[in-house]
């Protein structure tokens, strides 16, 4: 104990009195409390001791306890490129050629687009390369009405595509037809941009547009669709 009991208040500035039960112990103890705001404080409040920068050896080390610390505000913007692997670098070669690759799983006979190297089924290799049609059938989508950069303009469709050839949808958008009437089942090819055109990009496809065929059923189900 030190010499001479403390006086006044421990903070020169506003604080509360409180009744703190440390963990671990089964009774509680009165200490001050810096919440920084009034509203700040509650039952419940979790907190821990503030030590003062010297301590003495008195009980008096501890100058207040103050909140945890169990969130903070910091906004956060990140910019990045992706860097393909192997599979994919190879898939975006040929989407340049105007070719889309999938890739075929010998023990699942499944065609997944774009191409991979393990199939997502099974795990095996998947060592087949298997070009697929540019040309598919809606098997669901849905109407956007918030404004993208790489899209056209409000509303635009996007849209999981079954290409002819494959056996799971890929995602791409729907253009040359008013959003409202693109429906499941219809049939659409790719409108790719002039080859002198094209990169190593998704962007070489503008979009799928109807073919003018008849729909396709889909109510018997959509392979990897989940229709
Ligand atoms: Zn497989």
């Amino acid at each position: 104990m030190g010499a001479h009991p403390a006086r006044g208040p421990p903070l020169d500035r506003p604080f509360a009195w409180a009744t703190i039960r440390l963990d671990g112990a089964d009774t509680s103890l009165v200490h001050a409390v810096d919440a920084g705001a009034a509203k700040a404080m509650r039952p419940g409040l979790r907190v821990r001791p503030r030590w003062r920068e010297r301590p003495s050896g008195n009980i008096t080390d501890i100058e207040c306890f103050v909140p945890e610390v169990t969130m903070i505000n910091a906004p956060v913007r990140a910019e990045y490129r992706v860097r393909p692997g192997a599979a994919l670098t190879r898939f975006f070669t040929k989407i340049e050629d105007g070719v889309i690759l999938g890739g075929r799983c010998a023990t699942c006979d499944q065609v997944y687009v774009p191409y991979r190297t393990s199939c997502p089924s099974c795990g095996a290799l998947i060592q087949e390369e298997r070009e697929v049609a540019d040309t598919g059938t809606v098997t669901t989508f849905a109407i956007n009405n918030l404004p993208d950069p790489r899209a056209p303009e409000v509303p635009f469709v996007s849209a999981y595509i079954l290409l002819d050839g494959a056996d799971i949808p890929m995602i791409a958008l729907v253009g040359g037809v008013p959003a409202h009437e693109v429906r499941q089942g219809m049939r659409v090819r790719a409108v790719w941009v002039p080859p002198e055109e094209r990169t190593m990009s998704m962007a070489n496809i503008r979009w799928f547009a109807p073919t003018g065929e008849p729909d396709v059923d889909l109510s018997a189900g959509v392979p990897g669709g989940g229709v």
